[in-house]
């Protein structure tokens, strides 16, 4: 039959992410012992404290339609922690609650992107941007970087990449997938090149903010030359073990979180109103209440470096936050590995779970073709039992 779907959803790729995600859960399904390190989801329960409010949610009836932008008590928490922890001054009003922090992207994108506008992604970059991008038939333009930069950029290639067409940037730290993260200095070095472009928007997504190893988080919109054309993005899924709660959230200036709740309004309304309140719990507690997790985080980065640093080919940055690591594996490329031709990153993720049945992500899918993604959200255990597995395939 013809296939007689939209060329927008025919031409959209899918999430690299969740594809491979779903493959691993379908070996594993079909009783093949998967390693899954594809997907970024932190592999702890959701805090006992944060459960409780959405117990205490649900027994005091909150059942109905919650204002588009969220609650308004919801609102006052975001606001709270971006002062508390980001220096960050918000009024309620600001604040756009979203079904997760990727639709709080997505609906900055499609508000503020006209057809033919350019958006300056920094590769490598978390997949969906550039699917985003293209939905509201912007231009994806990459700016590239890798492991010798620790994959970041200079003000100089910012400078470089931008055009009468720009309109918006996508700057994320801690970085999915790298993990690097972005001193005050350097992002300060940034606004220098941006402030010469008084029309072009930032959009900061500071989804691991929490999940930091050392380095001071730095808010982009902390810059005050950059506040007021500065949309912050965070969420609770990440740092506080919530990705299937499907809270995020932004603060922007007034006329664009306005924008977002219209946008936001036509298509999904206002998100869960149990998640709502259990993300009060979460924002209102001390963040102290949550560092076993990242401590616990730090330890496996620790020992996925150790590991993956013994294996001849690997190339390694050390991440300093998040929950990836991003190994450049390009050395492996022509070669043949136990009769299968290596030609690029895909064959090679491929390769490890038809051969090591560990899952990861292809660095393609990041605008970084010289890489792949492994997630060490996952047991210390697995990660062994994983990295021995992939020593053992991509042995000679
Ligand atoms: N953001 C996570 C990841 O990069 C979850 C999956 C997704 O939405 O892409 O793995």
């Amino acid at each position: 039959m013809k296939n007689k779907l939209s060329d927008r959803i025919n031409n959209l790729p899918v999430s690299a992410t969740l594809a491979m995600a779903a493959k691993a859960r379908e070996l594993k399904n079909n009783g093949i012992d998967i390693i899954g390190l594809s997907l970024g989801e932190p592999d702890f329960n959701t805090p006992d404290f944060i459960k409780n409010a959405a117990i205490q949610a649900v027994n005091d009836n909150y059942n109905s339609y919650t204002p588009v932008d969220g609650y308004s008590e919801l609102k006052q928490s975001i606001c709270n922690k971006f002062k508390r922890d980001n220096g960050l001054n918000y009024q309620p009003s600001q604040i756009v609650v979203s079904n997760g922090a990727k639709q709080s992207i997505a609906n900055v994108v499609q508000v503020l992107v006209n057809p033919g506008d350019d958006v300056l992604l920094v590769a490598p970059y978390w997949v969906s941007y550039s699917a985003i991008v293209t939905l509201a038939e912007g231009n994806p333009i990459e700016i590239r970087s890798d492991i010798s930069s620790d994959f970041k950029i200079t003000p100089l290639q910012l400078e470089n990449a931008i055009t009468k067409r720009t309109k918006l940037v996508v700057i994320n730290s801690p970085n999915n997938p790298s993990g690097s993260i972005y001193t005050e200095k350097e992002y300060l070095a940034l606004a220098k090149v941006l402030e010469k472009y008084p029309e072009i928007y930032i959009l900061s997504d500071e989804i691991y903010e929490h999940i930091n190893y050392g380095i001071p988080h730095f808010s982009f919109a902390k810059i005050t030359s950059m506040y007021n054309r500065t949309i912050t993005v965070n969420g609770v899924a990440k740092a506080f073990a919530m990705t299937g709660w499907r809270i995020g959230y932004l603060g922007a200036p007034n006329w664009i979180a306005k924008a977002c709740t219209k946008m936001q309004g036509q298509i999904t309304s206002g998100a869960n109103c149990i998640a709502q309140r259990a993300t009060i719990a979460a924002l209102d507690a001390p963040v102290s209440e949550i560092q076993y997790m990242i401590d616990e985080f730090k330890e496996r980065r620790g020992l996925i470096i150790e590991l993956l640093g013994g294996i001849e080919g690997i190339k390694l940055n050390q991440p300093k936050g998040a929950f990836y690591i991003f190994p450049d594996i390009s050395s492996f490329f022509g070669k043949t590995l136990k009769g299968k031709k290596i030609n690029n990153a895909s064959e090679f993720a491929i390769y490890l779970l038809e051969e090591a049945h560990v899952a990861t992500v292809t660095g393609d899918a990041f605008g970084s073709p010289n890489n792949i993604r492994i997630s060490y959200a996952a047991s210390k255990e697995e990660i062994k039992k994983a990295i021995a597995r992939i020593s053992k395939a991509l042995a000679d």
